[in-house]
């Protein structure tokens, strides 16, 4: 039988439980397993490897982005640490220009130490794409819509320039989610999630994934996640099973609440430029005195991460993009001005309410 989306989210890798008909799956909270002979066990041997809450948590992954195989990691930076794990010295990655800062980092700061090189291009131009390709390049790995700009990428055409030239493209979908863009059907190779973002979406638990439908590629991937050791426990996974159960509907509400905010900011003097894909629920804009307006902010959280059902708003160029170089981070566009919003699920008109009032201008109150 073959599902469709909403099914797979509470089905898929979780079927009852066996042994005691529990409809949820237990979180097996042991770090080993009995061996009936040594090397022989019942499926699982030790929890770095493996374990039951994980494994449900893999299948599901899997299923949500229309794949064979998953993989789950402590965090998303752990996840893309695993993929860039298939590198080796020499090797060229060509990836997005503005994207997510950590990503920025681990592959400036931590693989080009490793003799790894990277260019980064505007990958919504696909000419600039196959003009950075080498012959010792090996990964394209893209993130759309990017962070935090929002430009979006044809995932299909770089796949097909990417199976032209022998490069894998990796595609990042923490900010769109298989709910609203599945990558590997598009061609894509591999797909990396921070399950921390939308996938969990409680704001309660780090967590990332990899996810792919190519057999020799996950037995590689496999076996660097057990070298590494960078897994996530049962707590975790069993968190962002509960999670994903509502994925979907979350998706929804955060979309529609999103496209409610930005018919406000569009209308609003005070707003010089708004950023939004037209799908999705992360939105950034442009406004003077950005910094003041965070400050005036009550209901909307300043903080680091997004995806979650409170509604977060960030200052990207001293927050989330910070590691990068200011003059890299300049070219890209991401100015001092800008904010990035990441719409929750309260009621929409509470969290418009609160915008309006940060962002009335002030001089002319006082003024008179
Ligand atoms: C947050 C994020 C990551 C990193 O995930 P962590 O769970 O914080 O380690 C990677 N990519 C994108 C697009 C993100 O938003």
């Amino acid at each position: 039988m073959s599902y469709r989306f909403d099914t797979l989210a509470i089905h898929a890798g979780q079927p009852n439980d066996e042994a005691t008909g529990a409809v949820t799956v237990p979180i097996y909270q042991t770090s080993t397993y009995q061996q009936l002979e040594p090397g022989v066990n019942r499926g699982y041997g030790y929890s770095r490897t493996e374990h039951p809450t994980r494994h449900a948590l893999e299948r599901n992954l899997a299923a949500l982005e229309g794949a064979r195989f998953g993989l789950a990691f402590a965090s998303g930076m752990a996840a893309i640490h695993n993929v860039l794990s298939l590198l080796r010295t020499g090797d060229h990655v060509v990836t997005t220009q503005d994207l997510y800062g950590g990503a920025w980092r681990i592959f400036v700061k931590l693989f080009a130490k490793f003799g790894v090189d990277f260019t980064f291009v505007d990958t919504g131009n696909l000419a600039a794409v196959k003009e950075a390709i080498r012959p010792e390049t090996r990964l394209l790995w893209l993130e759309t819509p990017s962070n935090p700009l929002l430009k979006v990428t044809d995932i299909a055409a770089c796949a097909a320039i990417g199976r032209a030239a022998g490069v894998r493209v990796v595609v990042d979908n923490t900010f769109a989610t298989p709910v609203l863009q599945q990558p590997i059907a598009l061609g894509a190779d591999i797909v990396v999630h921070s399950t921390t973002k939308y996938i969990n979406g409680h704001s309660d638990c780090l967590g990332g994934a990899v996810i792919t439908d190519d057999e020799a590629l996950f037995t590689e991937l496999k076996f660097f996640q057990n070298a590494i050791g960078a897994v996530p426990g049962p707590q975790d996974c069993f968190l962002i099973l509960r999670g994903i159960k509502t994925l979907s509907l979350r998706v929804e509400r955060h979309c529609a609440n999103a496209a409610a905010i930005v018919e406000y900011l569009r209308r609003s003097e005070q707003v010089r430029r708004v950023y939004y894909p037209g799908f999705g629920a992360i939105v950034s804009f442009e406004a003077d005195d950005a910094l003041e307006i965070a400050r005036r902010l009550e209901l909307w959280t300043l903080a680091e991460s997004l995806g979650s059902v409170k509604s977060l708003f960030c200052h990207p160029a001293t927050m989330t993009h910070a590691s990068m170089d200011p003059e890299v981070r300049r070219n890209v566009g991401i100015g001092n001005d800008l904010i990035r919003l990441s719409v929750g699920l309260e009621d929409v008109r509470d969290l418009i309410d609160d915008l309006e009032r940060a962002l009335a201008p002030r001089s002319v109150a006082c003024a008179r």
